[in-house]
């Protein structure tokens, strides 16, 4: 599989970058995990909005959604469509906006377990965020920690992933609870195994050059800082 970050900024879009959305392409099949404020723009340069097979919504914070209603609009111009609904697997809480408009959307709450989504076999697990939080681990070669603090879930999620993609919040001893810490990235990548950790969810008023020094302090494999743009080519499932 390949997989394109779309945008990596945290809570708020940045200067440079949208909030997070990161596109996972594999036999032809496009799926996005999140599509947070802003992203809707420069998704345009890797997929046609018609072209979008699938999203993934890990919690109902605007950073991770809400340009879900963006793409709606691209996905209903009158020389776009007629589209089929794009299926979304969102949280139990996903704003009505998208839940109430069965004609632009087909969502399906996500829960613990297991589903098959085009290609891919992805497996959720609920994590420490706010209410219907999950991480998604796409295959056994991606995992995406969404927003969450550090939990059993998480890791046992994690285990033996090939690409570790986490958020990196903060630095240690500045982060109020309810996500990882540049540390605590680092230290799930080396228990999960992973070969890289991607580091995501920059927030712009942050320091990202101290985020990936306190993260590779913690970790055993490479680490880099997600950026638009940035793609990279995961080992692809064993069968
Ligand atoms: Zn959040």
């Amino acid at each position: 599989m390949r997989l394109t970050v779309v945008g990596s900024s945290g809570s708020v879009p940045g200067p440079d970058s949208a909030c997070s959305c990161y596109l996972v392409e594999q036999d032809g099949f496009r799926l996005l995990l999140d599509l947070g404020t802003g992203a809707a723009g420069p998704l345009q340069r890797y997929v046609a909005p018609a072209d979008v097979g699938a999203v993934v919504v890990t919690h109902a914070h605007g950073d991770h959604w809400a340009d879900l209603v963006d793409l709606g609009y691209l996905r209903t111009l009158p020389d776009v469509g007629p589209l089929p609904p794009l299926p979304v697997h969102g949280p139990a809480n996903l704003r009505t906006v998208v839940r109430d408009n069965p004609t632009v959307y087909a969502v399906t709450d996500i829960s613990p377990g297991t589903r098959r989504v085009g290609p891919f076999d992805l497996r959720f697990a609920a994590v420490e965020h706010i209410e219907h939080s999950h991480a998604v681990r796409v295959d056994d070669a991606l995992c995406y920690t969404g927003d969450t603090a550090p939990c059993a879930a998480l890791d046992e999620l994690a285990a033996g992933c090939e690409v570790l993609l986490a958020e990196a919040s903060g630095v240690r001893g500045t982060l109020r609870g309810g996500h990882l810490t540049a540390a605590d990235a680092g230290q799930l990548a080396a228990r999960s195994g992973a070969r890289l950790l991607v580091l995501t969810h920059l927030r712009p008023w942050q320091d990202h050059g101290e985020l990936l020094a306190e993260a590779a302090w913690h970790a055993s494999c490479p680490v880099v800082l997600a950026a638009p743009g940035l793609s990279l080519e995961a080992p692809g499932p064993a069968r």
